[in-house]
């Protein structure tokens, strides 16, 4: 951070800043023993279809069970994995866990659900990421068609002929993409439409009050508008309340994830979810039938 702030390089060694060096580096230490130590999980937060009500799928997020240290937050780790290249090998153990535990539900009964699974940059960087993707789906046994990648703008924006060249591969091999985030960063209509993303993930900080912020509300508006031209469809990220979700259903947004519907879910708890989410599903088209 210092180098941003001027000359006053004096602020090096406050010690907050010390603290939060030390931080990360624990947590980089840490880190590197977390995989063959088997101290990362995924939890799955259910996403749904505005207009049946149908649950469409669920994203996988990554938690860390540290010894001394409970239950850790991506945002926490995360950001120091992509600094020292760990998410190389740990994005690579989400995609094969995801698509294994995604072949696991579907063979106890799931309906058709795709697993979202969050990228960083560096593993379109380094390592090979068509290739992991690929192992994952045959490792696992599972239809490309029950996998998206969700990407950030600022991957599509860091070396776009690189990263296009891979997303054209990763679509052939039949996996949806997704970009998340979407609102925070700098990504134009032309890259949208190169790149060929198949959704929109609204950011939840336009989301979450949409209700009472009008200008929140023109933004989303904007952004479903945009993407159905384009022929892409949307889904809202943070929706807490039945209002939120009133609005964004009359925005047009087709698809919505948020604690309105159901935190994440550790992996266990996610199965009698899908379960009971198709059950109240099949009953409620029966009853308008
Ligand atoms: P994200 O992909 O945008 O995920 C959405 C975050 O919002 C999740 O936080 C989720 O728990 C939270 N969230 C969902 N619904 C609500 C809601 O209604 N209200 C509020 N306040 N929050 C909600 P989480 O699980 O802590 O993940 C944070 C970020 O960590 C993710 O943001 C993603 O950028 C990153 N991340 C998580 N798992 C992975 C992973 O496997 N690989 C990579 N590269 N990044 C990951
Ligand atoms: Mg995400
Ligand atoms: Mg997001
Ligand atoms: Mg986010």
């Amino acid at each position: 951070h210092a180098k941003h702030q001027g000359r006053n390089t004096w602020c090096c060694f406050a010690p907050h800043m010390l603290s939060d060096a030390a931080d990360r580096l624990d947590i980089r230490n840490g880190l590197a023993q977390a995989l063959q130590r088997d101290e990362l999980l995924l939890y799955y937060q259910p996403q749904f279809d505005l207009a049946s009500g149908r649950m469409i799928g669920v994203e996988a997020l990554i938690r860390w069970q540290r010894p001394g240290h409970g239950l850790v937050s991506p945002a926490r780790f995360i950001p120091v994995a992509e600094e020292c290249g760990l998410i190389v090998p740990i994005g690579a153990w989400v995609l094969r866990t995801a698509c294994r535990q995604m072949a696991e539900w579907r063979a106890a009964g799931a309906p058709h659900l795709v697993v979202a699974v969050n990228l960083s940059a560096l593993q379109f960087g380094r390592g090979n990421l068509e290739q992991d993707v690929r192992a994952a789906l045959e490792q696992a046994g599972l239809p490309a068609g029950w996998l998206e990648l969700e990407l950030t703008e600022s991957i599509l924006l860091q070396n776009p002929d690189q990263v296009l060249a891979i997303v054209q591969r990763l679509r052939k091999l039949g996996v949806s993409l997704s970009v998340d985030d979407f609102g925070t960063g700098y990504s134009s209509l032309a890259y949208l439409k190169q790149f060929a993303v198949d959704k929109l993930k609204i950011d939840q900080s336009f989301v979450r009050a949409i209700d009472a912020q009008p200008d929140d509300t023109a933004i989303v508006r904007a952004i479903v508008q945009m993407a159905h031209s384009l022929g892409l469809k949307t889904i809202a990220e943070g929706v807490e309340n039945t209002a939120v979700l009133d609005l964004l259903g009359k925005l047009g947004c087709d698809e919505a994830q948020g604690y309105h519907y159901a935190r994440p879910l550790p992996a266990a708890e996610a199965l009698p979810f899908i379960l009971a989410a198709q059950a109240q599903a099949e009953a409620q088209a029966q009853a308008q039938a």
